[in-house]
Parts: structure tokens; sequence; C-alpha cells
């Protein structure tokens, strides 16, 4: 099931007044899904010693979002400068957070050791020489290459560009040794969206094995490892959500085994972004025009600068027509967007009640990897975000941009450089 009853039964009653209030189109976050989500996530876990989730901040990159993960315990996992500021800006600092960029350069090593460091997580063994100070504890990200396949998204480690190759593992922390590292960790990234549990616990099973390879080489014991993200939501109405607690006991006697043959155990990381926000949010949109041509379209007022999935990756999300029971007569449509490119729809060849100008559309699961995906091309411009709260207030948690916004950047010092001859 995409959208919980739950959000539903809280959300429906009142999104006529929200759009009335607010105007569409916005993105509305269900606070009391995505703290029941966390407090699952806890519960599945609380065998495994030293549990802890890092938000993967750039999934649903809002304040008020990541006050809530901090609140809840969790860490932040962020891949970017502007990532670091907003988890350190709401008092997040050193463990608190994992920095996981790739393609790293000089300024994201300066940010990630200010103001009182954080996990740095490295993606090459080029960079250990690059870190302007190295820090005591340093994790790298593994990548399996041929040892792991299957995964839909993220598809052949061999291809993707992130982490160290299996034959560059020992070789790296060694590396990181010489320039000083003390304190170890070790994570991993290889599914994206996956309902598969085994895939995960296959996840654990290998970082596990590959800390036993690290300390057989070269005596380290791991603090931690971190098995990433890509937990998977069900888009569809048709798929099963992932099997968090089969998933959870089978990960717990990994660590258990370990514990048993070692004497000691790494704690476990993980940074889901999708499976904490993507089901807790969702797209409201008006429709306001209806076109019938060689196929019926329903013009509504977002478009792909709000949501990129389904132009991006082809992907599903459901759509609920506001006050139109799944009774009602339905019609084949096209759900598109304004933007002049033939790939802003949100849905293709879709049966949906019969829509008319004026109805509101629920678009499922924007979460995560929704607004912030976001782009202005073409001068279309990104909607506003609202939370509603577990007292069932409503806030505005980041307005719509503005035209404004959009001419900000043009707006700058004058700067006429006259390159020099030969
Ligand atoms: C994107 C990303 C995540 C989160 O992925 P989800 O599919 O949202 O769980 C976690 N870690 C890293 C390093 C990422 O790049």
């Amino acid at each position: 099931m995409p959208m919980s009853q739950g959000f539903k039964d809280r959300l429906i009653p009142i999104v006529d007044q929200l759009a009335a209030h607010f105007g569409t189109p916005f993105h509305v976050y269900d606070e009391v899904g995505i703290r029941e989500t966390g407090e699952a996530l806890k519960q599945a876990f609380s065998g495994v010693a030293g549990f802890r989730e890092y938000y993967a901040v750039k999934a649903l990159p809002n304040p008020r979002i990541l006050q809530l993960m901090f609140e809840m315990g969790f860490g932040a996992d962020c891949s970017s400068i502007p990532e670091l500021l907003m988890s350190r800006e709401l008092g997040a600092r050193g463990e608190d957070i994992m920095f996981t960029s790739n393609n790293t350069d000089r300024a994201e090593f300066q940010a990630a050791a200010a103001d009182g460091g954080c996990v740095l997580n490295l993606d090459d063994i080029s960079l250990i020489d690059k870190v302007p100070e190295f820090p005591e504890l340093v994790c790298f990200r593994y990548n399996p290459g041929p040892r792991r396949t299957g995964n839909l998204i993220i598809g052949n480690p061999v291809e993707a560009k992130y982490g160290v190759s299996d034959e560059q593992v020992v070789a790296a922390y060694r590396k990181a040794q010489e320039r000083g590292a003390t304190r170890f960790g070790l994570h991993t990234m290889v599914a994206s969206n996956e309902l598969d549990y085994t895939y995960m616990v296959e996840t654990a099973r290998m970082v596990l094995e590959m800390t036993e390879q690290v300390e057989k080489a070269l005596g380290i014991r791991f603090e931690f490892v971190n098995i990433g993200g890509g937990f998977g939501i069900p888009y569809r109405p048709e798929q099963e959500p992932l099997n968090l607690t089969a998933m959870a006991e089978e990960i717990t006697a990994q660590f258990e085994a370990f514990q048993q043959k070692h004497g000691y155990v790494p704690r476990m990381y993980m940074e889901s972004g999708r499976f904490m926000t993507g089901p807790h949010g969702c797209l409201v949109t008006t429709a306001i025009n209806h076109k019938d041509t060689y196929r019926q379209y329903i013009g509504v007022d977002a478009c792909m600068s709000a949501l990129m999935r389904p132009a991006l990756y082809q992907a599903y999300h459901h759509i609920d027509v506001v006050g139109k029971p799944d009774s009602a007569p339905t019609e084949v449509y096209d759900v598109v967007g304004s933007l002049c490119e033939n790939n802003d729809k949100f849905a293709v060849q879709r049966e949906l009640p019969q829509i008319e100008e004026g109805d509101l559309l629920v678009i499922h699961d924007t979460g995560a990897h929704g607004h912030a995906m976001g782009f202005q091309y073409n001068g279309r411009l990104r909607p506003k975000e609202l939370l509603l709260r577990t007292d069932g207030s409503v806030e505005l948690i980041r307005r719509e941009e503005t035209v404004a916004d959009y001419f900000a950047t043009l707006t700058f010092d004058a700067d006429n450089f006259k390159p020099t001859a030969g």
C-alpha cells in the first residue's frame, strides 16, 4: 500500500481547508507517520547494540523534518556542504553526522572538519592524501563490485561510481592508519528502493565479513558498520512493504553470532531516507484544465519541478482524487504539468475517477526525493511544504519559490574580465 490509512484519515478530512488556506500546490508531511516509522525502526533493531539511524538529509532537506529525526535520537547523513550546515544549525555535532560525499573537493573536507567535525566517510583511496587534517575516526565506503548484483535502481556495483573496490579495502585502511587514524568504521550502500529484505540481510553479512578480513590483515577493530540506505517502500498498491521484522531479526542474529565468535561486535548504523519519510508525504495539486485530443489530459497546477521521479525514472506515484470514491466511473488520463517537456507527466494512461476542474489530486509518496529534487527549468518554480503536526495543526515549513527567487542570481557585482592575448 502507498500512503498509510492513518495519514489518509488525518489528511483527507482537512485537505480542502489546507488548499483554501495555503493554496495549492503543496507537499504535506505527516509527523505522526514519520515518528511511527522511526520508533518502529528503533524497536526492530533494539537487539543490536548501538544501533543508530542517520537520516539521509538529501531525501527531505527541511530543518523541521531534520529536527524530528534528532528528537528521535537519529543522526544525519550529509553529502554536501549545505546539508552539513543545516544539520549543524540544528545542533548536530561530531558523531551525529556522517559525511558521505563522493568526488569530494577541498572545501568539502574543510567543512567536514569544521565546527566539531563529523564521521568522515571516504569514497576513494586517492582521497586519503587530500584530507587536510586527517581525523582520528575514519570510515570508507566499500563497493563490492562483482560480489553483489540484483538491485534494480543502483544496478551493478561494478558500474557504480561509488566506493573503494574490493582489492583496495585493506590498503585504504592501512593508509589511513599511516595518516594517524586510530578509530574505524566501514560503510556500504548497494541498493536503492529495495523491497526484498534478504538483500539487506546479505549486505549486513557482507560488511561484517569485510571487517573480519580487514581485522585479520591490519589488527583493526571496527567501531561500527553502516549498511547504508536503500530500504524500499511500496509505491504501487499491489506491492508488499519491506518486511522490517524479519530483516531486523536476521540482521540481529548475525550481530549476535559475530559477538559470540569475536567477543566484541561493531555498532550498526543505517542511513535510510526514503523508508523514513517517503510514504509520509504527498503532493496536493488542483486540476485546472481538461484537454481532450488523442488522449485525455488533466492539467494540474504542479509540475515536475515539484516531483521529478516520474519523469526521471518513469516512477509510479499513486494518485487519489479527493472526494471521488473508488466506485466512481473512471476515465483514462495523462496527468500533466505545464513544463515544455513531454515527460512532465505525473501519470500516464492512468485509470482514475472522472476529474472535474477544481478537483484536488493527492499524489502519494513524495516525502523523500520529492521536493528536494525539484528544479527551476523553464521558470517553473518549486512549491511550498507543510507539516501536519501530531496535534492536528498544520505548519508552513517552506514557502513556495517566487519570481524574485528565480531572478536572485542575476543580481551580482559586475565582473568583466579581459583575458590577455596568448
Ligand atoms: C541517497 C543516499 C541514501 C539514502 O537513500 P534512500 O534510498 O533514500 O534510503 C543513503 N546514503 C547515501 C550515501 C546516499 O547517497
